[in-house]
């Protein structure tokens, strides 16, 4: 038993989201391929009389500090896991990761509590029994526990890593207040209906990762990558990305921004508002942000790299 165990977990930024038709169970069947990315949350645990969340950072307050947080709900379903009584834990969270951003926050949170209790406790969960607590907690938990690049298949909790050939640059341009993922997947789904195709999974072809994709990530080629991740008539790898603008119309000026500053391709993270660009070199990154801040289309903009490995405990 140590006294205080700290966590550091990262963001992700999904290089392919397929999201197929709507299943009967609700869910949309996926091929997400994930990239973790050098924006982090720490996640501290240390012990207390009864289960309490903190957070810091700049959208603190939008964390939820109650049983609805997905580190408290992981830190439950350890104890649970182990036949312990109801966890006495304080889990601070360090949040660095934009919320409600489409970058993981709270899964990364998830898998951050999940590594922190197991080592405050001296559970010692195996790595599969740790990664199915994950894939209960939500579709991307897994993933943060993993690290790296991965191909996700079924909700996307279904992993087979990915080899990456090399470092890539991207900037990150986080926007002011979040999107509910929800609200987006019923958009996506609505603006199918609307085009006429249908939005079920007999109208949606089978969602398949792209293999010029998968080829530019083995081989760490950025500008092979690029032409995966945006066509010039505003195609997407991401299929949400229509949806997140139509709900987020601003969101186009911002991807313009980025791209006219010289980033080889910009996309919408996941369900969203955060835009990612891909750069040449870690100079273009720092210019392209600059020039994002700049435009004023943006809270703030943050270059980093990929591939960032999973949940690390620190201490
Ligand atoms: P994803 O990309 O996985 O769809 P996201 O990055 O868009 O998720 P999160 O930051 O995970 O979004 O937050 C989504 C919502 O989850 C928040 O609005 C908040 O109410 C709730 N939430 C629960 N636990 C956390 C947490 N630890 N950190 C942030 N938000 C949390």
């Amino acid at each position: 038993m140590t006294d205080t165990v700290t966590v550091r977990v990262p963001a992700k930024v999904n290089v392919q989201l397929a999201v197929g038709g709507l299943r009967p169970d609700g869910f949309h069947g996926l091929a997400n391929v994930f990239l973790a990315v050098g924006l982090h949350d720490e996640v501290t645990a240390s012990p207390a009389d009864v289960l309490r969340i903190g957070a810091t950072g700049p959208d603190a307050h939008q964390v939820p500090l109650d049983d609805t947080n997905l580190a408290a709900r992981a830190a439950r379903a350890l104890a649970a896991h182990h036949g312990l009584d109801a966890p006495a834990v304080h889990l601070g969270l360090r949040k660095d990761i934009p919320v409600a951003g489409g970058m993981a926050g709270g899964s990364a949170d998830a898998a951050g509590a999940l590594v922190a209790c197991d080592a405050l406790w001296g559970t010692r969960t195996p790595r599969g029994e740790l990664l199915a607590l994950c894939a209960e907690l939500g579709s991307d938990v897994p993933f943060s526990l993993l690290g790296g690049a991965a191909l996700g298949r079924g909700r996307g909790e279904l992993l087979t890593p990915l080899a990456v050939g090399g470092t890539f640059h991207w900037v990150f341009a986080v926007a002011d207040g979040g999107l509910s993922t929800p609200e987006v997947y019923r958009e996506c789904d609505r603006l199918r209906e609307a085009s006429g195709t249908g939005a079920t999974v007999a109208a949606v072809p089978e969602p398949e990762p792209s293999p010029a994709l998968l080829d530019a990530l083995r081989d760490g080629d950025a500008a092979a990558l690029a032409a995966s991740l945006a066509g010039p008539d505003g195609a997407s790898s991401n299929d949400l990305q229509p949806a997140a603008l139509s709900l987020r119309p601003a969101l186009a000026d911002t991807l313009k921004a980025g791209t006219s500053a010289g980033a080889l391709a910009g996309l919408v993270s996941g369900s969203g508002p955060t835009c990612a660009f891909l750069t040449e070199s870690a100079e273009s990154a720092a210019s392209v942000a600059e020039s994002l801040l700049a435009s004023g289309t943006c809270r703030t903009a943050r270059p980093t790299t990929a591939p960032a490995p999973g949940a690390t405990l620190l201490s």
